[in-house]
């Protein structure tokens, strides 16, 4: 049986933009369990030696809801201070535009203000990516387009992207900007297939921005799979995954890579050997058949 195309060792952000890793490392939960800057340097050691060199946080990583606001951000800053070789050893990615308690906030001024935030508290002068988090309903895209086009010229983003924008919104806002979006952030994985049915990741193609999939184990859940639904995706790729002679996670991620919008699952595991495990998905060939499996599991009905 013909296998799908393998995925290529490297994507590139954007057009002429730097060469990223096909499998990316989130840092949502680093600031979790008290990590101190040590352990967190293990961490982003153990991403980049497994050859994953796109390193996805966000300012609002480590805040608990009352307090926190930062702290990710803050804690990769530690790491990068101690080993300054490290900067340019990965393709660095943050988010904002959540500002507790308020909901969202795309304003010129605060979007100005939260991107020189970042960069302190990353001790960086630039980051490779910079993502609108999650869409500000009163902020007109044009304004918007205008504050982050001004973030490029001043050199403090390389290049930008949106995560739970509709398809509207990114065509809205990307339409308006000089310096077109590069990439995408919708929640992705064999639990939550709506992107891939719904047409974002066409968009994603048609405009050629890179899809990064956030929870691409559904926050965890693939791993104890509970409701009859989740239980049969999970069986669907078993069957791959003993094939391959590797876990259920890593044909999990494999399963989104083989997808032709060129899916970058964020792997969110905070363990060095799940980290290191989970460039083992590079490896993993997918028939049309075995990959049309798992999404029947996933949609719970037969194809039409
Ligand atoms: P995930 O990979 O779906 O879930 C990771 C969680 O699953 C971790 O707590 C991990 O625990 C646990 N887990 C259990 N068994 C595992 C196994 N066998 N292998 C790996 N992990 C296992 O991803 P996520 O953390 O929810 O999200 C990933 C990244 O997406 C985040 O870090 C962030 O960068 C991004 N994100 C973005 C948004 C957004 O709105 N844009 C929202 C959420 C997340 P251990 O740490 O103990 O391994």
């Amino acid at each position: 049986m013909s296998l799908l195309p393998a995925v290529p060792a490297t994507r590139t952000l954007g057009e002429g933009g730097p060469a990223i890793s096909p499998i990316a490392w989130g840092m949502w939960r680093l600031a979790d369990d008290g990590r101190s800057a040590a352990e967190a340097a293990k961490l982003v050691h153990a991403a980049l030696d497994a050859g994953i060199t796109l390193l996805d946080t966000a300012d609002i990583y480590g805040f608990d809801g009352k307090a926190g606001f930062g702290k990710a951000e803050e804690l990769l800053g530690q790491v990068l201070a101690a080993e300054p070789g490290l900067r340019e050893a990965m393709v660095l990615a943050t988010k904002g535009g959540i500002l507790p308690p308020l909901p969202y906030d795309q304003s010129p001024e605060y979007l100005a203000e939260a991107i020189d935030a970042s960069l302190r508290r990353l001790r960086v002068e630039r980051v490779d990516l910079w993502q609108i988090h999650r869409p500000d309903i009163l902020a007109h895209p044009h304004e918007t387009a205008r504050a982050l086009d001004r973030a490029i010229a001043q050199g403090k983003v390389g290049a930008l992207g949106v995560s739970n924008f509709t398809i509207a919104q990114t065509a809205a806002l990307n339409g308006f900007l000089d310096h077109k979006l590069v990439a995408t952030q919708p929640e992705i994985s064999t639990l939550r297939i709506d992107a891939i049915e719904n047409g974002e990741l066409d968009q994603a193609m048609a405009l050629g921005l890179v899809p990064l999939a956030w929870s691409p184990l559904g926050g965890g859940r693939l791993a104890n799979p509970e409701t009859p639904r989740d239980k049969a995706v999970a069986a669907a790729l078993d069957t791959v995954a003993t094939a391959h002679d590797v876990s259920r996670t890593v044909t999990a991620y494999s399963w989104l890579m083989a997808h032709p919008a060129g899916i970058v699952p964020i792997v969110g595991s905070q363990q060095a050997a799940r980290i290191a495990e989970a460039a083992q998905a590079l490896t993993v060939r997918w028939t049309r058949q075995d990959w049309y499996a798992v999404l029947v599991a996933a949609r719970g009905v037969p194809l039409p």
